[in-house]
């Protein structure tokens, strides 16, 4: 923590907003900036370089440079290992200003940005960072006259693009394993949360990282973000946002040059909780503690809860009762549990939907409000809507705020019936204390990952992604690899 309040440290800290491109900061080519403004006030906190298509093709430029002169793919496993340690140990080092950067960006309380998001994103360079030398090739069981070969390579030059709601820890899981396999890399981070990206680019050169591998291009998804798209010299593109542009992003790889292109999308999770549940308390406090964690805007938060009938009373009183910690404060203070919303946009969002389930007739038990609007910050009440029907757009939609729906159920065939019926797959939790339903409900559940009897568990180990429209392909563990190597065959003579 600073030796001062967070609110002095904020004051004080110097932001650069300039994009980083072959190893060095550097403003749009054309000139424009945006105003960068912080979600906890409104204040500006800078101006950030508005890259386009000119500023992306010098950016795939510098990587496709660095990755043909094997700068990076060209060391020794060892040598990047050590390299990309020494990243996560400058993260590690400057913890306080990434954990401030990233709640003045985006409004997450500090601290958790401290306690969670620099820490998980560090530990995700230091792990792919690790593994480097330990992947090894395989040897085929192929005839005596000949030898084949199968080794990873790196796909080239990697373009990532990523969301606002974990900007650093988004980023860091697509950083962590494109460089550890020997990738150049283009990073475009969204437009609200720009800056914690361009300051790990710096930290990475700092360790080692040569320059031109690894580049950040803020700007706008139509602009920057297309232009990563379309690029014909761009790879393999790792995304992680909404359904709607992972849809797009998919069309721009086969327009182009049919880019590998892996999307990490959007989610509309549903958490079972039967009457024999095994601990209600706990179940009711993951329930509540995970929709409203990160102000209920985390791809994965089970915004929808079904709780069955002869429960539902008594899972409501402890719900309700708990929901007041909850109330959002000045990210800043080191007691605030829930922040801000990160833009005027998601606010409007989030707002309009909580309307909307009040018109569709769905019982508002708790919040259904902006708050603090003294602050001139961005803040919503912790809202619960009781008597939900699968039809209310509340109980279809991505709302990604912190609005919980809750239906019930007295049929556990029928609840895991209407978890799946959703375009979306990326987790569930089922609580019950019979372990055939259990593992009945986990293998029924279309979903990338399932939670029994918890739902908040999550480590690097695990893969992370989503069926349906939530995604393909995987963050995290050895498996994110996939993306971002090609499988090599060398056929040998022998003899
Ligand atoms: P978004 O799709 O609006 O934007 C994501 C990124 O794509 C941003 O950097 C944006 O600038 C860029 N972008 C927007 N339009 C583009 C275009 N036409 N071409 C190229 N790039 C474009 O999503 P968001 O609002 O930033 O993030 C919220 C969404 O992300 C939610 O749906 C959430 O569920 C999802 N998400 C998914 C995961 C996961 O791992 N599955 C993790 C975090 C967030």
């Amino acid at each position: 923590m600073p030796t001062t309040s967070w609110h002095e440290a904020a004051a004080a800290l110097a932001i650069d907003g300039r994009a980083f491109i072959d190893g060095k900061r550097t403003d749009a080519q054309r000139g424009a900036r945006f105003d960068c403004l912080s979600p906890v006030d409104g204040r500006t906190l800078a101006q950030v370089a508005r890259c386009d298509g000119q500023d992306v093709d010098a950016a795939v430029k510098a990587a496709r440079a660095a990755f043909e002169d094997r700068r990076w793919a060209g060391k020794a496993p060892a040598e990047r290992k050590k390299i990309l340690i020494r990243f996560a140990d400058l993260m590690l080092a400057h913890r306080d200003e990434l954990a401030l950067l990233e709640t003045l960006d985006m409004g997450k309380p500090i601290r958790y940005s401290r306690s969670v998001d620099v820490p998980a994103a560090q530990n995700c360079i230091r792990w792919y960072g690790e593994a480097i030398d330990k992947i090894y090739g395989q040897v085929a069981p192929t005839a005596d006259h000949s030898l084949a070969l199968v080794t990873r390579e790196p796909v080239g030059v990697v373009a990532a693009i990523v969301p606002w709601n974990y900007p650093m820890l988004m980023a860091s899981w697509k950083i962590g394993p494109a460089l550890a396999a020997g990738n150049s890399l283009v990073l475009k981070p969204s437009e609200k949360s720009p800056l914690s990206a361009l300051r790990l680019a710096e930290l990475a050169l700092e360790a080692g990282v040569p320059a031109g591998v690894f580049n950040v291009v803020p700007g706008f998804g139509d602009e920057a973000g297309r232009a990563l798209g379309l690029h014909m010299d761009v790879d393999c593109i790792a995304f992680t946002g909404s359904t709607r542009t992972g849809k797009q992003i998919l069309q721009m790889a086969g327009q182009s040059n049919l880019k590998r292109a892996w999307t990490e999308l959007g989610g509309k999770s549903a958490n079972i909780v039967c009457a024999d549940c095994p601990d209600l308390d706990a179940a009711v406090s993951a329930a509540i503690g995970a929709i409203y964690f990160n102000q209920g805007e985390s791809c994965n938060a089970p915004s929808r809860l079904f709780v069955e009938a002869s429960i539902k009373e008594a899972f409501l009183d402890k719900a309700l009762a708990m929901i007041p910690d909850f109330a959002p404060g000045d990210p800043l203070a080191e007691a605030t549990v829930m922040g801000a919303i990160v833009d005027p946009i998601q606010m409007k969002t989030v707002l309009g939907y909580i309307e909307a389930g009040k018109a569709d007739g769905a019982r508002l038990l708790a919040g259904g409000a902006a708050s603090r609007v003294e602050s001139g910050g961005l803040y919503i009440e912790p809202t619960l809507f009781d008597g939900v029907d699968a039809a209310m757009r509340i109980a279809r939609e991505e709302i990604f705020g912190p609005v919980l729906s809750v239906l019930s159920f007295t049929d556990i065939d029928e609840a895991i019936r209407q978890a799946n019926a959703t375009p979306y797959g990326l987790a569930a939790g089922v609580w019950t204390a019979d372990l055939s339903k259990a593992v009945r409900a986990a293998r029924a559940l279309r979903a990338g990952t399932v939670h029994v009897n918890q739902y908040d568990n999550d480590d690097i180990t695990v893969p992370f992604g989503g069926y349906k429209q939530s995604g393909n392909g995987r963050d995290k563990s050895l498996h994110a690899f996939d993306k971002y190597t090609e499988l090599k065959t060398t056929w040998i003579q022998v003899g």
